[in-house]
C-alpha cells in the first residue's frame, strides 16, 4: 500500500480520462473511457467511478485509500459546492452534485474545478508553467478558454467565473460566440470561427480546395482548412493568419493587463504550428507595451491531454491541505 495518491478525473465532452498519481505528478494508474453524454448523468457517473477503481488498481491501490479525487468539467461550475450546474456539451446535466456523489460511491473527499483552470493549475504545477509566479494558461481549439495564476495561486474571481479569455471583445460587430456575445475574441480565432468563415467563403464559390477536401472528409473543420493551405490554397491560408492575428490581440490584451512571466499555450489548434502561432506571436508583440512583452515567455505546454486530470489532482491536494475538501 503506497499513501499520498490522488485521482485526477478529465470529464470532457467525448472522453473520460482517469489518472492516479502522487502528489508530484508522477503517474502511476490510468483509465479511459468514452463518456457517452447522452446517456445522461447516471450512467456518466458510473462511468467515472469504474474508470477511478481500474485506474487504482493499475496503481496498486484501493480506490478508498485515495487522498482525494479532483474533477475537471466543462463549466458552469459551483466549486464550492461541488455541482456541474448546466454545461453545454453535457446535454441532461442540470444542477448535479458530481462532488457530494462520488465521495459517496468512492469513499474519499472530491472536489471540481472547471476544465480551463485545471489545465493552468496543471501546467503551472506539473508542466510548462513551473517556476512561474505569474503565469496565464490560454487553450485554443473548438473553443478559447484560459486560467489565471497570480503569486502562484489560481485566481478564480468572485463567483468562480474568472478565466474566460475566449470572451475578451475583439470587435463591435462580427459573428456571435457560443454564450451568444457578438465580438468576442472565441468567435474570431478558434477552430470552429476558422471552420465556419471558410463555409461562408464557399458558399460565396471561394475556396474550391477546401471545399473538395470536406466533401471528401466531412465535417469541414479547420482541420481541413489547414490542409487545404498546406495543399497551397492561399485563401485558406489568410483564414489561419487572420485567426492567428487576432489570436494575438486577445494575448496582447492579456499581457498589457497582467504583466505575467509566461503565457501558456494549449489545445488542438497549437498543431497549426508556425501558421497560427507566426501571426499570433507577431500581433501580441505589436500591441502588448515594450517591457510586458519583454518580461513574458509565450511557450506551449508540455502536458498534452493529460493537462487537466493532473490539474485537478493540483486543485484536490491544495483543496484538502486547506481544509476545502
Ligand atoms: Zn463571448
Amino acid at each position: 500500500m503506497s499513501d499520498g495518491l490522488y485521482a485526477g478525473i478529465d470529464l470532457g465532452g467525448t472522453k473520460i480520462l482517469v489518472l492516479v498519481a502522487d502528489e508530484r505528478g508522477n503517474v502511476l494508474g490510468s483509465a479511459r473511457m468514452p463518456t457517452l453524454a447522452t446517456q445522461g448523468p447516471d450512467s456518466v457517473i458510473a462511468r467515472i467511478v469504474d474508470a477511478v477503481r481500474e485506474a487504482a488498481r493499475e496503481a496498486q491501490v484501493d480506490a478508498s485509500s485515495l487522498v482525494a479525487a479532483g474533477v475537471s468539467a466543462p463549466g458552469p461550475i459551483d466549486t464550492i459546492e461541488g455541482v456541474i450546474t448546466d454545461p453545454p456539451n453535457l446535454p441532461g446535466w442540470h444542477n448535479v452534485p458530481l462532488a457530494r456523489i462520488l465521495r459517496e460511491r468512492l469513499g474519499v473527499a472530491a472536489v471540481l474545478e472547471n476544465d480551463a483552470n485545471c489545465g493552468a493549475v496543471g501546467e503551472h504545477r506539473y508542466g510548462a508553467g513551473r517556476g512561474y509566479r505569474h503565469m496565464l494558461f490560454v487553450t485554443i481549439s473548438t473553443g478559447i478558454g484560459g486560467g489565471i495564476i497570480i503569486d502562484n495561486e489560481l485566481y478564480a474571481g468572485t463567483s468562480g467565473a474568472a478565466g474566460e479569455v475566449g470572451h475578451i471583445g475583439v470587435s463591435l460587430d462580427g459573428p456571435a460566440c457560443g454564450a451568444g456575445h457578438v465580438g468576442c475574441l472565441e468567435a474570431f480565432a478558434s477552430g470552429t470561427a476558422i471552420a465556419a468563415r471558410a463555409r461562408e467563403m464557399i458558399a460565396a464559390g471561394g475556396l474550391p480546395r477546401t471545399a473538395r477536401l470536406a466533401e471528401h472528409d466531412p465535417p469541414l473543420s479547420a482541420r481541413t482548412v489547414q490542409m487545404a493551405s498546406e495543399q497551397g490554397e492561399a485563401e485558406a491560408g489568410a483564414i489561419i493568419t487572420s485567426a492567428g492575428r487576432y489570436f494575438g490581440m486577445g494575448l496582447a490584451s492579456l499581457i498589457n493587463v497582467f504583466n505575467p512571466q509566461a503565457v501558456v499555450l494549449g489545445g488542438g489548434l497549437l498543431n497549426m504550428g508556425d501558421a497560427l502561432l507566426g501571426p499570433a506571436v507577431e500581433t501580441a508583440r505589436t500591441r502588448s507595451f515594450a517591457q510586458s512583452f519583454v518580461d513574458v515567455r509565450i511557450v506551449e505546454g508540455e502536458l498534452g491531454e493529460r493537462v487537466a486530470a493532473l490539474g485537478a489532482i493540483a486543485v484536490a491536494k491544495g483543496r484538502v491541505a486547506t481544509g476545502a475538501a
